[in-house]
């Protein structure tokens, strides 16, 4: 493992361990005491940005990264799509990042109550449709982690159980698929001291629970 990245970088760890404090201080009203005014951010941002993470999440908007984790302008380099679904443009994204800024850690971030998984669960169980192509395609994306929950499930289970384990299920498959449709990501995991975990946050308690990869 490559665990002090020589480029001035945080390393992986070190960036999940920022998360995580962000997210406690999220969880208490807190903010970073030492946080540059957004002014003054956005000044230093204009020449360069080294963000800390990149984070793959869903659209919803009760789901902001930079809220969650208390982070501010130029830390985290967000890709948002309904669902955290991974498609060529999403790896292309990290894969931008990953090489243009050194950025180490990689979180997929999925939440409960997420209406993308609810939407393919009413698929799944169903057979209900989308109603244009390309939410179809979104569904389509995380059909094949949610077939397998509803089929270990049974057909009996209850829906709070499948939405949550097809939540996570999900994140899981966008992980693996980060980690093994791209080469270049393949690469920076393998010398590069790159991780790839998962994550969901709780839109009932504000916690962040990495639970993929750590
Ligand atoms: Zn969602």
């Amino acid at each position: 493992m490559f665990d002090v990245p020589s480029d001035g970088m945080p390393s992986a760890q070190e960036a999940l361990d920022r998360l995580r404090e962000g997210n406690r201080r999220f969880l208490q009203s807190l903010h970073r005491p030492d946080a540059p005014s957004e002014l003054t951010a956005r000044i230093a941002l204009v020449v360069k940005q080294e963000p800390l993470a990149i984070i793959l999440s869903c659209s919803d908007s009760r789901v902001p990264s930079e809220l969650v984790f208390d982070q501010g302008m130029g830390d985290l380099f967000v890709i948002r799509v309904a669902g955290n679904i991974v498609a060529p443009s999403m790896v292309g994204s990290v894969e931008f990042a990953a090489s243009a800024f050194g950025t180490r850690l990689v979180v997929v971030m999925g939440h409960s109550q997420c209406g993308a998984i609810q939407a393919t669960l009413d698929y799944v169980q169903h057979g209900k449709g989308a109603p244009s192509d390309n939410i179809r395609d979104l569904v389509e994306r995380c059909r094949s982690p949610v077939e397998t929950v509803v089929s270990v499930a049974g057909p009996d289970a209850p829906r709070e159980r499948l939405m949550r384990e097809a939540v996570r299920a999900n994140v899981r498959n966008s992980c693996d698929h980060l980690r093994h449709g791209s080469a270049l990501l393949e690469r920076l995991c393998r010398e590069d001291g790159m991780r790839i975990v998962g994550a969901e946050y709780s839109l009932e308690t504000g916690e962040v629970d990495f639970f993929e990869g750590v």
